[in-house]
């Protein structure tokens, strides 16, 4: 059989294998290491319901061989094996190397990082070989395969004799070079050390042919003569790794690093995580659990590739890589695995969905976060804080979706930037801080900070001293209409026709003269034709002469929200012109309206219209009628 090329993308990785640098190489044991278990993982999961397989769990292991002088390190493993398809399709190309998102455009520095960052699999091997072979059985068949590669030059695949069920895989190291010496990981030292490092916890044993020495046997003439004692070599098997899963192990005997480093090896995330719990649960059902909050969300993170979930473990066998059962939405940014003897192996992904255990156990996980995260939010303010820039958006969306159902649960983690210092607050602390005489809590939306604290609808709060919620994000207007009320307060809007902070003689005051401008407001809003439901007199203006409100139930940032979403349905905020009677254009406007002159009125009402959209930041109908009517009236 000929050579075959490798895919493209395949052939591209593997060049950045070769030429990645050297302290990341020593992670190939660990790949190797890892798909040996999992393929062992599916045939004793197999051997559980199938009496052919003829191994129980004890015959189950993983070798490594080195011969120095030939070179070579050998993995041996009796899991599932690899059909001649298998051979072809997994190792030919590199889309079915699970955990690797290929970048085509990646500089050699950012390959590097990929590489340290994530699990990158088999092709690893390339880093510190210059030839792979894989000799493959696979179970239920009778024939085997070999699979040999001297790197991108392509691979051949031919049959061969093994006996027994598994895969072999041998590596013939590169030659040492003057700073990168290859040949040391033949060395027995420095595979156990790997071994403890990245693969201590792997269920299955991994053992080595380690070479001893021991004191021979004197004969009573050879003591009495004092002869000096003579060493003999022996064989001994040792099993290198210590096969108790961490989280198994009790917590007194763990560490932070311990958890740390699981955490890194586990889900190949290198920013330490934010916070991490070690949950024994001894009641029914029993299970253990260990959960991570990251520090970063993940790049696919608010896309639809990214895959929610935890791994389940049934009693210490993998069952399913990302359970996504266990977590509900709100806090899919979890990572971790539930490890639980009281589910049944062989149930299948269909029945374990309405597995009563796995929702049990998915129930106390959430509690679980949440009060993981409660106390952050009250002992490590910095910590949730960073924890909120990351993922605070997933649970604004959480309190807000399927109709609010879980608002209660969440709305005492979010937090909010206020109009105090900038600075973000919970809504218990906006509650706590407010004014006895205050009867809202008040908000104001836009993209930013910054937009907002411009917009004159603050002003009048801000003048009574009274906080503001700034809310940036699109949902941020839609979780605060869901939540409705926050310890019996209700939430404002700054743009709301009442603001609860007009005195009666103010009311009193505006309303006389609305009913003496009434003409012209009713003028106004005709030559706006449409555009605005009505004109009013502002009462929450103070420096700037007009403002853009709604009345109803949709407000003008929901509007931009709504509308910006892929359907076909336009929605519209019913718009308020409001306009400034403190101001000099207020003047102006009654003096035209006075002398009859109806198109100058016109061109007013227009301009005017325009500032108020442009204040609030959105498209404007007409930019050169605008433009036209500002030199116009220049
Ligand atoms: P991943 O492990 O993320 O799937 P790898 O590149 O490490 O990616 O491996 C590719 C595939 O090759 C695996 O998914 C598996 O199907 C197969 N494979 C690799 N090593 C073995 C092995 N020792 N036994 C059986 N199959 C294997
Ligand atoms: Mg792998």
């Amino acid at each position: 059989m000929g050579t075959k090329q490798f895919k493209a993308e395949s052939k591209r990785l593997l060049e950045m294998m070769i030429h990645s640098i050297y302290t990341h190489k020593e992670i190939f044991l660990r790949e190797l290491i890892s798909n040996a278990s999992d393929a062992i993982d599916k045939l004793y999961f197999k051997s559980l319901t199938d009496d052919k397989v003829g191994l129980n769990k004890d015959d189950f292991a993983i070798w490594i061989d080195t011969d120095k002088e030939a070179r070579t390190l050998k993995i041996t493993d009796n899991g599932i094996g690899m059909t001649e398809e298998e051979l072809e399709n997994n190792l030919g190309t590199i889309a079915n190397s699970g955990s690797f998102k290929f970048k085509s455009e990646n500089k050699l520095e950012e390959d590097n990082q990929i590489i340290g960052q994530f699990g990158v699999g088999f092709y690893s091997a390339f880093m510190v070989a210059k030839k792979v072979t894989v000799i493959s059985k696979a179970y239920g068949s009778d024939k085997a395969y070999r699979w040999e590669s001297e790197g991108v030059d392509g691979y051949t695949i031919t049959e061969d004799d093994k006996d027994t069920v598994g895969t072999v895989i041998i590596l013939e190291m590169l030659d040492d070079t003057d700073d990168e010496k290859y040949g040391e990981f033949l060395d027995e030292y420095r595979i156990k050390g790997l071994i403890k490092k990245y693969s201590d916890y792997i269920r299955f044993p991994i053992k080595m042919k380690v070479q001893h020495s021991r004191p021979k046997e004197q004969t009573e003439e050879d003591k009495a003569a004092n002869k000096p004692v003579e060493y003999e070599d022996y064989i001994e098997v040792e099993t290198l790794n210590s096969m108790v899963p961490l989280w198994k192990k009790s917590k007194s005997e763990l560490k932070e690093e311990d958890y740390k480093h699981f955490y890194t090896e586990k889900f190949y995330d290198y920013n330490e995580p934010l916070k991490y719990a070690h949950v024994k649960n001894e009641g029914m059902p029993s299970y253990n659990a260990l959960l991570y909050i990251p520090s970063k969300a993940p790049f696919d993170y608010y896309s639809k590739e990214y895959e929610k979930g935890l791994q389940l473990y049934s009693n210490g066998v993998l069952i399913m890589d990302k359970c996504a059962d266990l977590l509900p939405d709100y806090f899919s940014f979890v990572k971790g695995l539930v490890d639980s003897e009281d589910l049944s192996l062989n149930i299948s992904r269909e029945m374990l969905q309405h597995d009563r255990q796995l929702k049990v156990i998915a129930k106390s996980i959430e509690k679980t976060i949440s009060s993981e995260l409660k106390k952050m939010l009250k002992n490590e303010r910095e910590k949730y804080e960073e924890f909120w820039k990351a993922f605070g958006m997933q649970v604004k969306y959480g309190v807000y979706s399927e109709f609010g159902m879980n608002k209660d649960k969440l709305q005492d983690l979010l937090l909010f930037t206020s109009s105090k210092d900038n600075k973000l607050v919970t809504l218990d602390e906006y509650v706590t801080g407010m004014r006895e005489e205050q009867k809202y809590i008040y908000y104001a939306t836009g993209e930013s900070v910054a937009r907002i604290e411009q917009l004159p609808q603050t002003e009048l709060v801000k003048d009574n001293g009274f906080e503001i919620l700034y809310l940036t994000d699109s949902i941020d207007e839609f979780a605060i209409k869901v939540i409705a009320k926050y310890k019996d307060k209700e939430f404002k809007n700054v743009s709301a026709d009442d603001l609860g902070l007009e005195t009666p003689e103010k009311k009193e005051e505006l309303k006389a003269k609305e009913e003496e401008s009434a003409d012209m407001l009713k003028e106004l809003g005709e030559a706006l034709d449409g555009k605005v439901t009505k004109v009013v007199l502002s009462q929450r203006l103070k420096s700037h002469p007009v403002c853009l409100t709604s009345e109803g139930e949709i407000t003008l940032e929901m509007e931009k929200v709504l509308n910006s979403m892929p359907t076909d349905q336009q929605v519209h905020a019913q718009r308020v012109l409001e306009i400034n009677p403190e101001h000099e254009i207020y003047g102006k406007l009654k003096a035209i309206a006075e002398a009859g002159d109806k198109d100058k009125l016109t061109k007013y009402a227009k301009l005017l219209y325009t500032q108020a959209l442009m204040i609030e930041g959105m498209p404007i109908d007409n930019p050169v009628e605008f433009s036209n009517l500002v030199c116009e009236l220049m």
